[in-house]
């Protein structure tokens, strides 16, 4: 084992490191601080882009990034970024990596994982250390009735964690950071997998959803897709953006790309205004950490009712449009 925590910077199609690695920064500085050891990055990209987002790294207190540059690695390739990683990781030898669980992260962090035969818990939402100087990665288990925290016994040791489970640093944390460049050794690797094309959602992008300001989310109370044009306009009104629970996407009144909880988003809105949601675990757990939850159901036992900061007991159907109307006159 050797030292140091190695952060994945995953640059997304927008051409932007994604925000999750500027959280992962956050709490890595954090565990840092408890073992001693530098925190590095690892961007994997087309040569150059690596000069335009130095800036960003410099002010996140990485002692080192580790910038593995090439044309092939312009569009991410599971199996050449799978061998870019492995190969560096090999070199560094670093005690824990950290990767964002983003579409991209899911897929990386496996395969990670599984060449270099350690472990990864997937989808954290906490980190720490313990006594002993291992990372206890915690996540939500047993549909989202228990928190384990997982220790693995073989090095490095892998987590991902979800977008909007930390904050981003507050404060900027300056550093001068060393940029070492690296040329991979990819010639002749055979893709197993090709992306063949890239659809863009046609609904809000899920960056949009997971780093809105504002969150109405509807539950299967909505009960028609007609009942979720009415918090679009809401959502609108508050220039946030609409949510929505398992049980309204399985009644296909919401899309599913909307779903907010345990096997969704985690969202951390400063305002979450729930409608038509009973308020179970699974769903909580995505969205506990709004600054300020509005809950509004006709059931005055529903459990959303214990998270909520204000609670209306009253139909969604009069409450909302009252709403809109209060907002829009
Ligand atoms: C492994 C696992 C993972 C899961 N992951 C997720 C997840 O990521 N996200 C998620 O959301 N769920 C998840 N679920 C499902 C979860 O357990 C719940 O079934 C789901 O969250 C319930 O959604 P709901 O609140 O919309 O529906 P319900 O529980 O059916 O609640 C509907 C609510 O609407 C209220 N209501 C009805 N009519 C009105 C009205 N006219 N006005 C006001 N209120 C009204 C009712 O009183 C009720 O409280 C998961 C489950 C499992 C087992």
């Amino acid at each position: 084992m050797s030292e140091g925590i190695l952060l994945y910077a995953e640059v997304n199609k927008s051409g932007y490191v994604q925000p999750v690695f500027f959280e992962l920064a956050c709490a890595a500085q954090g565990l840092s601080g408890k073992l001693n050891e530098p925190v590095c990055a690892l961007i994997i990209c087309a040569a150059g882009y690596t000069e335009t987002v130095k800036e960003g790294f410099e002010k996140c207190g990485f002692d080192k990034v580790y910038a593995v540059e090439d044309e092939r690695l312009a569009e991410y390739n599971t199996d050449l970024y799978a061998k870019a990683a492995v190969d560096l990781i090999k070199e560094i030898e670093p005690s824990i990596i950290l990767i964002g669980a983003t579409n991209q992260g899911r897929d990386l962090a496996p395969r990670i994982a599984s060449t270099l035969k350690t472990g990864l818990t997937a989808d954290c939402t906490d980190l720490d250390i313990n006594e002993n100087g291992q990372l206890a990665a915690t996540r939500p288990t047993f549909g989202g009735k228990l928190m384990a925290t997982i220790l693995c016994k073989t090095y490095p040791q892998m987590a991902s964690v979800r977008p909007k489970v930390f904050k981003p640093l507050k404060e900027d944390v300056i550093k001068n950071t060393e940029i070492i460049y690296k040329k991979p050794d990819i010639d002749g690797i055979e893709k197993c997998v090709e992306l063949l094309s890239f659809i863009k959602s046609v609904h809000d992008s899920v960056n949009e959803l997971e780093y809105a300001q504002v969150v109405v989310a509807g539950g299967a109370g909505m009960k028609t897709a007609n009942g979720f044009e009415m918090l679009e306009k809401l959502a609108e009104l508050l220039n946030g953006k609409v949510g929505a629970t398992r049980a309204a996407a399985d009644m296909g009144i919401a899309a599913r790309d909307k779903q907010i909880g345990q096997t969704g988003l985690t969202v951390s809105p400063k305002l979450y205004i729930a409608c038509g949601i009973s308020g179970s675990v699974q769903h909580i757990v995505g969205m506990c950490d709004s600054d300020k939850i509005i809950a509004i159901n006709n059931d005055p036992d529903a459990p959303i009712f214990e998270t909520c900061d204000i609670g209306y007991v009253g139909d969604v159907f009069e409450v909302v449009p009252a709403l809109i109307k209060h907002c829009y006159p």
